[in-house]
Parts: structure tokens; sequence; C-alpha cells
């Protein structure tokens, strides 16, 4: 990591200020961890930090050290505004487009705070004072995890620890995805000596489903279909099967990847149907070297990593998985 570019933050955050950090739409894991850990961070260092979320998430995050504090754009508009044009720096975490953040989007372009974006993602757009951008490492909590060592390892006590390890967790699917490296486990070996407990927080994040949630996931498999001479699946789900379930932010999270335990799948898909905000939202998951994130900005307005992406339509669900079905062959043609 660039020390240069760590001694500059350290001196942006030499004296006590108004810090604001935002994770990107819909946060996970990782998007949170990373934002309560450097909230823990700026906090014990005198600073006022306020982390503003541009919507809800799912309830599996809702006990992270720190979690009840976060204000949601969504429910706050008025509050938000007033503390972003209040404060003096923003932090942007787990994404590199001001696009991911929805109408939150003008509001922190128009601010003439400094900005700071910490993320992992490819293609990085232009918009931020300081950029951290590492799109070979794990996670942006493992980003995070490095700076603090560099400006204080001493500060890394049980709360930053636990935000830290949920999201190298969640993002490197449990340290199984190939973004985990030596690097990762070197720092989640001294998380859990700092207080993470890896078990508790596995235990919390994956196995507190509720019912709904697994007869979801039951229509969800049964709808899988494979795409015709294609290493292909996707699965979709309508809105009354959502509201069947009683579809709750979250409950989806994870299903896309039961495809890739396919022998020979190379690439799965989910489509979810969102009648409030008339948009077909998909993720994407891919083994190996198909870029999934090429092919979500290449059709579905989205992006992300090489193995996990994500985009939406605008179109019906019919209609986007006919399309879908004719960009895939389109695209395995070319590459
Ligand atoms: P998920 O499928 O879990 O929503 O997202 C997987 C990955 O794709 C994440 O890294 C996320 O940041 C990225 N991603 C998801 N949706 C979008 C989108 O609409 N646009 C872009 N650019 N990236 C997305
Ligand atoms: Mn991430």
């Amino acid at each position: 990591m660039n020390e240069t570019k760590i001694k500059k933050l350290g001196n942006l955050i030499s004296s006590p200020k108004k810090i604001v950090i935002i994770p990107h739409k819909n946060p996970d894991g990782d998007a949170l961890g990373s934002c309560l850990a450097l909230m823990h961070f700026l906090k014990n260092k005198s600073h006022d930090a306020n982390i503003i979320s541009p919507n809800d998430y799912p309830n599996f995050l809702k006990w992270l050290p720190g979690e009840n504090s976060i204000i949601k754009f969504s429910k706050n508009k008025k509050l938000v505004k007033s503390i972003i044009n209040n404060g003096s720096l923003i932090f942007v975490l787990d994404f590199n487009d001001l696009n991911r953040i929805g109408d939150l989007n003008d509001i922190v372009k128009d601010s003439k705070s400094k900005k700071i974006m910490i993320d992992h993602h490819e293609k990085p757009k232009k918009f931020a004072d300081l950029e951290f951008s590492y799109p070979e490492i794990s996670s942006t909590c493992e980003i995070i995890y490095n700076i603090i060592e560099k400006l204080d390892p001493l500060s890394i006590n049980k709360n930053i620890s636990t935000c830290l390890y949920t999201g190298i967790m969640t993002d490197t699917g449990s340290f199984k995805y190939p973004s985990t490296t030596d690097k990762t486990h070197k720092i989640i070996s001294k998380l859990i000596k700092n207080g993470a407990e890896g078990s508790k927080i596995y235990e919390k994040i994956y196995n507190e489903f509720s019912l709904n949630k697994l007869k979801l996931l039951s229509i969800c498999l049964n709808n899988i279909k494979k795409v015709e001479k294609l290493p292909v699946v996707y699965m979709t789900l309508n809105q009354n099967e959502l509201d069947k379930c009683f579809f709750k932010k979250g409950d989806s999270e994870g299903f896309v990847n039961y495809g890739l335990s396919i022998k020979g799948i190379k690439l799965s898909i989910i489509l979810i149907e969102n009648k409030e905000e008339k948009i077909i939202k998909m993720s994407f998951r891919s083994k190996g070297n198909f870029p999934a994130n090429l092919f979500a900005e290449k059709f579905f307005n989205g992006g992300g990593h090489i193995n996990a992406a994500g985009g939406f339509s605008k179109e019906n669900l019919t209609e986007t998985v006919t399309e879908l079905i004719i960009n895939l062959n389109d695209f395995f043609n070319e590459v």
C-alpha cells in the first residue's frame, strides 16, 4: 500500500474534525464493517464521525458494534444534508463511483469537504481528493486494516477487530475466494488476537435466517434454469414469490452462489423483480476468468469485480430474461 498516501491521510486527521463516512447503497458486510471500523478509530481520536448509509440494510448486519448510530439518508434527508454541509471530510468506502449512492450523490458532489475514497472495485471514477483504490485486495476492510495498522496499530480494539473481521469474512465468502491471500489470513489472525470472535461472527451473519428466507430459497432453487449450450444458469424471483415469503432486504443474499456449485457452471445469475423501483435487480457470480463485471457493465448498467458483479434492467422480468440470453450468447461468442 502507498505509504505517502497513508501519511497524507494521517495529516488530514491529525486534529479533531467533523467527519462523514458513507458506504454504497444496499451496504453489505464489507461496506458497513469498514465504515464502522473507521468510525470507531476516528472517534477514539476525538473526531466527530457519523456514518450515513444511503438506505437500510439487512437485519443480519444489525448487531455490528456501533451499528445503531448509523443514519439512514432514505429516512432522514434533512438531517443528512445538514451533517454533510457542516462536515469537513467525507470518506466514501467500498465503492468508487458516486452513482452507487443513489440520491445522496448530488449532496456529496456539491459538498466542499475533502473526499477520501477507500475501495477495492475496478475502474475508479475520479472524484476524490485522496484515493485508496486496490482491486487486488480482498475487501475494503482489509485495506482499512492496513491503513489503521500504519497509523496506530495499538488502536485496533475489539470493536474495530469485530467490524473488520466481518467485512473480510463476507467479501471472501468466508475465506474461500481467490482474493484470499496469506496477508488476509495474517490480518485475520491479528483481528482474532485483538478480540474478534470468528465463530460468533459467523453465527450472527449466516445462521440467523428466518423460515421465510429458507422458503424463498426453495422457490428460487426450484426456478433455476440452464442456458442452452452455455456454462450458465439463472434463477428468478418475481414479486408474487417475494411477497408470499414476506421478502425483506437481504433475504436473497447468497442465493446466486448456489448456481456455481453445479459441475461445469462458470456463471450464475439471479434476477429479482422490484415492482416498487420498477427494476429487475441482477447479481452475477462467476468462476475463473469469466468477467462478470464486464458483462454487467456492458448489458445491465452495472459493474463490480471479475467474479462478483451486479446490475439492473428496466424491462419486465420476461423481457429481461430474453435479453439476458441473447446477450450471453453474444458475449460468449466474443470471449
Ligand atoms: P451483489 O450482487 O452482491 O449486489 O453485488 C456484487 C458486486 O457487484 C459488489 O461488489 C457490488 O459492489 C457490485 N454491484 C452490485 N450492483 C451494482 C450496480 O448496480 N452497479 C455497479 N457498478 N456495481 C454493482
Ligand atoms: Mn467490498
